[in-house]
């Protein structure tokens, strides 16, 4: 599979600055005593996010979108490559130097209910970034700043008084939604938010995201395994294999996606395939997603791929622009 790192595509620019860029990143785990291959979480990824996007993520589990994820944010270290923020480079900055960021970026997380400390109120949650951002004076301006983002996601004040048990999984997620917003941050990484939840629930969660991003202009990584999802989010769709973008392209594009990887992500939509939608956790794909550690030569797809080439086996393919799109196959 290609080398990702070519900003060359006219999708890679927007008529606003990037509030995130990526370059080249890569995070690789070594297992103990360090004598086995790494493996190779993300493997080379670039790309950008302009002011108030969204961009989809998209892939099977095991892919890295999680771990990209962590990696801009910081949780992790990067093993290399570059990641700025606002024009800043934050990939090598200390936990005390990242403080002044923590408040423009922020995670909404796939389990509602885990993603909250079942010990703290749910005015305690909401009020933590608050004291770590350092935003309002004192515990009663806090509060009454929890209390508005409480009614804005569609819970009552009373509820500060609460904990996160008492809740539905709708509900703990509208929590997460306002803890990951109270900040007024300026990127918000959206990692599944709305797979653990309801079909009914499900579209209730996308909608109040998508108002928050009206009122505060923030950007969305919108991470999902599930590419109907992101037909109603996302303005530019990167699909991701084994540790790679492998295609690049406008949400209102996916449809007609290039590469074969995205192709099987896409027969996977219960939409397009009835047949498919009846089959629980079905695979986009024939075979598992290979181990990072030891991938396949050439296009790491290859051995999944039906239309899979000689060259395929030998040659990782570059990434290229092709209509107006970012696509890493032998094909274009
Ligand atoms: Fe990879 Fe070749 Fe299939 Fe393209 S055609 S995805 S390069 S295996």
């Amino acid at each position: 599979m290609p080398d990702s790192k070519k900003d060359t595509s006219p999708r890679e620019s927007g008529p606003f600055p990037a509030i995130l860029s990526v370059n080249n990143l890569k995070q690789y785990f070594y297992r103990k005593g360090g004598r086995a291959a790494p493996v190779k979480a993300v493997d080379g990824v670039s790309f950008s996010v302009f002011h108030g996007e969204t961009l989809g993520l998209v892939g099977e589990s095991g892919c890295g979108k999680s771990t990209l994820a962590r990696s801009i944010l910081r949780i992790y270290t990067p093993t290399d490559g570059r990641i700025f923020f606002e024009g800043n480079d934050i990939t090598r900055l200390s936990r005390r130097e990242m403080r002044p960021y923590r408040k423009k970026m922020q995670m909404i997380f796939q389990d509602p209910l885990s993603s909250l400390d079942p010990r703290m109120t749910v005015g305690e949650i909401l009020m933590e970034p608050l004291i770590g951002s350092g935003i309002g004076k004192n515990r009663a301006e806090r509060l009454l700043r929890a209390g508005e983002i409480l009614e804005q996601v569609g819970l009552s004040r009373d509820a500060l008084g609460r904990c996160p048990k008492e809740f539905s999984g709708g509900q703990c997620q509208r929590i997460g939604v306002a803890r990951a917003l109270i900040t007024r941050p300026g990127l918000v990484v959206c990692d599944e938010p709305v797979s653990a939840l309801d079909l009914s629930i499900r579209s209730q969660i996308v909608n109040l995201l998508l108002d928050f991003q009206r009122e505060l202009g923030c950007a969305y990584i919108f991470i999902t395994h599930d590419l109907s999802v992101l037909r109603s989010v996302s303005g530019r769709v990167a699909v991701m294999y084994l540790g790679r973008i492998v295609e690049l392209c406008l949400g209102a594009e996916i449809s007609d996606a290039l590469h074969p990887y995205t192709r099987t992500l896409l027969e996977a939509v219960p939409a397009r395939n009835p047949r498919l939608a009846r089959q629980k956790d079905r695979p986009p794909a024939a075979g598992e997603v290979p181990d990072p550690a030891s991938p396949p030569g050439g296009c790491c797809f290859h051995p999944r791929c039906r239309r899979a080439m000689p060259v395929c086996e030998k040659t990782p393919p570059e990434t290229r622009a092709f209509g107006g799109r970012l696509v890493s196959c032998h094909l274009y």
